[in-house]
């Protein structure tokens, strides 16, 4: 007889402000569902589908039976569409494992529709049990991308299967028969998008209460980020000795700590909408495809609004620097003239000066103590005013020239000069008594 213990845990995350996962531990059914679309839809379909299947698997044990409650789960989450528009669209993922009991003995089933995933845990190692409905994974399984483009793809997140979006759903089934110590893990991809199947071996390996082990590796994909909201049930099979003819609901055992839960609501994250299966018989379109798979449009109203309010700080940001550089006036010398530009120096950026008049007055014309000056340019606010600086270099130069007196012409005159009277000279001898003649008076 095979008996089964599960704990869960389930986590926002370290990104979302909301858990939009809903995980189930029921008596006869285990899941782990991935609400998305809409502002409220994500957490309302993924708890939707929990509650639809715990209640359809309460008089069931079969194989089928899973089937028939998946189904009922779609048709809860669509009804609850119509219901509510403001709910229109939603969907989610579902991993669900039921004990069923057969001839062949005790076959734990997993049903899964989306990206959320099951795991075996066998012998130490762990293999992926389900298949990835997502665009990114169909792309690996038909060769396009490998699995590490896969993980980079922009459209990784996409899925291709959910529930609540049509009316008939494929639901992947898979036949798991368990050995003692086996474990089974259910995970939204907020869990193995952030960690590696290596460390959830380590987990599994080391942790052996399944609630334990559940807390731990959402703390570690916590610890990894937590991008996304984090949900995982661990189910461990324990091989009893004698098995009897008892059915699989009351050989299900679940730890106590382990129930469903009912997240709050949150907005879906972009990429993620409403599915349907690809038109027959004819080829699709990328855009269709798209709108097929619920990509959501690249130009909403807000980005539209954003993109209308780029453009015009844009435009704004360029008429204030055309206006910038354009608004003045220098006057410089150039070459032998004085010339007066419309701009500003040097320009700015792809805004050139513009030539707007050169001057009749010659540089030569105006004073030398003015020159020095023009040839670095003289900014002037207006083209009035720069033609009235010219202006007045000119005069300033004219009215310098007039203040000069006219030269003089002076005449030499010659003036007499007396012709000096030079007295004989008086020799004498030496010794001897010299005696200077009366002046007549
Ligand atoms: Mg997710």
């Amino acid at each position: 007889m095979t008996v089964l213990r599960a704990g869960s845990a389930s986590d926002t995350g370290r990104v979302r402000t909301i858990n939009q996962d809903s995980v189930l531990t029921g008596a006869t059914v285990f899941a782990v569902a991935d609400g998305m679309g809409g502002h409220a839809g994500g957490e309302v379909a993924s708890a939707t589908a929990v509650a639809a299947l715990d209640a359809a698997m309460a008089s069931t044990s079969s194989a089928e039976g899973l089937v028939n409650a998946i189904r009922s789960a779609n048709d809860a989450i669509a009804a609850a569409s119509r219901d509510d528009p403001s709910l229109a669209g939603m969907g989610t993922t579902v991993v669900a494992a039921s004990l069923i009991g057969s001839d062949a003995g005790d076959v734990l089933v997993l049903a899964n529709v989306g990206d959320s995933r099951g795991y075996l845990f066998h012998a130490g190692r762990l293999r992926q049990v389900t298949d990835d409905h997502s665009l990114a994974a169909e792309m690996v399984r038909s060769g396009d991308i490998s699995e590490a483009e896969a993980a980079r793809h922009p459209q990784r997140h996409v899925i291709t299967r959910a529930l609540g979006i049509e009316g008939s759903i494929d639901i992947d089934l898979f036949d798991l028969i368990l050995a003692e110590g086996d474990r089974v893990l259910l995970c939204s991809d907020g869990l193995t998008n952030e960690i590696s199947d290596e460390e959830i071996e380590r987990v599994l390996s080391t942790l052996v209460d399944p609630t334990a082990a559940a807390e731990d590796l959402v703390r570690r994909a916590n610890a990894h980020g937590g991008s996304d909201n984090i949900s995982v049930v661990i189910i461990d099979a324990v091989i009893a000795e004698g098995t009897g003819e008892s059915t699989a609901a009351h050989r299900i055992v679940t730890a106590p700590a382990a129930t469903a839960s009912i997240p709050k609501r949150e907005t879906a994250a972009p990429g993620i909408g409403a599915i349907s299966p690809p038109p027959v018989g004819r080829r699709e379109g990328w855009l269709a495809r798209r709108r097929r798979l619920g990509v959501q449009r690249a130009v909403t109203f807000r980005v539209l609004m954003f993109l209308v309010l780029l453009v015009g700080v844009l435009a704004g940001a360029w008429y204030f620097l055309r206006w910038y550089a354009t608004s003045a006036y220098y006057v410089t010398a150039q070459g032998g003239s004085i010339v007066i530009y419309q701009g500003r120096p040097g320009g700015v950026l792809w805004f050139q000066p513009k030539l707007v008049t050169v001057s009749p007055t010659p540089l030569d014309q105006v004073l030398a103590t003015r020159q020095p000056a023009l040839r670095n340019d003289v900014p002037e606010p207006t083209l009035e005013a720069a033609q009235r600086y010219v202006a007045n270099l000119a005069d300033e130069y004219r009215q310098t020239q007039a203040a000069i007196p006219p030269a003089q012409v002076i005449t030499p005159t010659t003036i007499p000069i007396p012709t000096p009277t030079v007295s004989p000279p008086i020799t004498s001898a030496p010794g001897a008594i010299v005696t200077y003649p009366t002046l007549p008076r």
